[in-house]
């Protein structure tokens, strides 16, 4: 039997529903979910510390850039954004999924095409609700103010996508880019964010991996997390290999760059096939594996479950950890015995540092192509993307992205519902029909763009490219949600 989804799997596979009332809260869900597919272990932090990996709220789907591998859909670029109260509807759907402390990814297209304003008030509004902000772009405008506006109303990350599959005109190698890296690192300077980087992994980058890590180490200062993506058949983009191309060869490069074999299993969230995770300890410009001692780490792991780790305050993030030790002999002899180990085996790079130590974590995302979705994957998937439906797997998602996009949301003003049709950006008063967008010279993107001639190599065109799009699914119609708006 086939481990793949069909087609016709696909096209059924609903965004998650919230029963009725089963009693269970989100934690215990996401455990059972776990247990059913095969992933509850030791070192699963789904339904143990988190009830979601991350979800990723969708605030514009238009981008400034045109990536090879994009998982955006052809007809992004001629989409209106979606309302502000469909958004915050949408957040108001995540914490009512999965509570408190939720990852939110603000993420698009690039969220900074968006109304700065309305940004800021989104950012706002999910930590007013208690949830993780993170903003996820490209950085071509996220200007020093936008990121200081952001973080005034409690933003907790920035992450950066960097890569040759942009096409950034001027660069020819990861190593170039380091100056634009190098210049989004600065404009953070003295931000109380932390600094992500997002790099998807293809055949023209692979080889500069190790030297990429090199450079994120000798940032580990600053940046704390440096999370590659195995480059997906999946989207609008037009590149598909990967040759060799996975989460091994990935891992193999990273520890390459690393100068050190970490440690990608003591860790996870979600299932095993889908995320790797290493977290390493910088001290005089080496990286040391912090979690070498897996047994040592799932023990943590498990018993430390209930700690809340505050990211935008260390101090308490700290005092929740002495606690936690302090209450738990056992942890706090095993946790001192390895410190002393460590400083005895260190002592002379210890020195050279001057006692200043840095620690940089490593990702490893496997998104699967859109014809090869994998049934228990999408099932324990720990990153969802909040549709106007529910939240519902990233790969599924992006494997029929019209089908969500393409959607009215319906909208209550001054007690009249009305319907936003994201082709136009209108309110209308009737629901509209099946919405088609028709692309132009403009709008058309990756492999629309390449087949009308409108490539990155090409010569442009002298006319308009129309293409439409394919009409949505029918049955969602009924399905859509009413926002209010004040
Ligand atoms: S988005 Fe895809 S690859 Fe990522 S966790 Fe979900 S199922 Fe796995």
């Amino acid at each position: 039997m086939s481990p793949y989804l069909s087609a016709q799997e696909i096209k059924d596979w609903q965004p998650e529903s919230l029963p009725d009332d089963d009693g269970k809260s989100p934690m215990q869900r996401t455990r059972e979910r776990m247990q059913r597919t095969g992933q509850w272990a030791d070192w699963q932090m789904m339904g143990r510390r988190m009830a979601m990996g991350c979800v990723a709220l969708e605030v514009t789907q238009r981008c400034n850039l045109d990536c090879s591998y994009c998982y955006l859909s052809e007809s992004s670029e001629a989409l209106k954004d979606i309302p502000l109260a469909e958004v915050m509807r949408r957040i108001e759907q995540i914490y009512r999924f999965y509570g408190p402390d939720t990852d939110i990814q603000v993420t698009g297209g690039d969220p900074t095409l968006r109304d700065h304003d309305e940004l800021v008030e989104i950012v706002r509004a999910i930590k007013q609700k208690g949830m993780n902000a993170s903003l996820f772009t490209n950085g071509i405008k996220a200007s020093r103010t936008l990121l200081t506006r952001l973080s005034e109303v409690g933003l907790d990350d920035v992450a950066f996508h960097v890569d040759l599959t942009q096409q950034r005109q001027g660069y020819a190698s990861e190593a170039e880019l380091n100056r634009v890296r190098l210049d989004y690192i600065a404009r953070c300077h003295g931000l109380p964010l932390s600094i992500l980087f997002n790099t998807t992994v293809f055949p023209g980058n692979f080889a500069e991996i190790p030297d990429l890590v090199c450079f994120f180490v000798q940032q580990s200062d600053q940046v704390r997390l440096a999370s590659f993506q195995v480059g997906a058949d999946t989207g609008r983009g037009t590149d598909r290999e990967r040759i060799t191309i996975n989460p091994e060869t990935v891992i193999d490069a990273i520890n390459q760059g690393a100068g050190t074999t970490l440690n990608f299993n003591a860790a996870s969230a979600g299932h095993a096939r889908c995320n790797a995770y290493a977290y390493g300890v910088v001290i005089n410009g080496k990286v040391h594996d912090f979690f070498y001692d897996h047994d040592f780490v799932h023990a943590m792991l498990r018993d430390s479950a209930n700690i809340r780790f505050e990211r935008r305050n260390k101090q308490r993030s700290v005092a929740a950890m002495r606690g936690f030790l302090l209450s738990h002999p056992r942890h706090l002899l095993g946790f001192t015995s390895r410190v002393a180990q460590a400083a005895w085996r260190l002592w002379p790079d210890l020195l050279a540092s001057r006692g200043k130590i840095g620690k940089i974590s490593f990702f490893v995302h496997n998104f699967m192509d859109a014809t090869e979705l994998e049934c228990e994957r999408c099932e324990a998937c720990s990153f969802m993307v909040m549709t106007g439906q529910g939240p519902l797997s990233m790969c599924v998602h992006n494997a029929k992205r019209d089908h969500y996009l393409l959607q009215p949301s319906a909208i209550k003003q001054q007690n009249k519902l009305l319907f936003f049709n994201p082709a136009n950006g209108q309110l209308e008063d009737r629901m509209p029909g099946p919405i088609q967008v028709e692309l132009s010279r403009k709008t058309a993107r990756g492999r629309a763009k390449a087949s009308t001639g409108y490539s990155h190599t090409s010569s442009p065109a002298t006319s308009p490219a129309h293409i439409t799009t394919p009409t949505p699914l029918e049955s969602t119609h009924e399905e859509t949600a009413v926002v209010s708006v004040a």
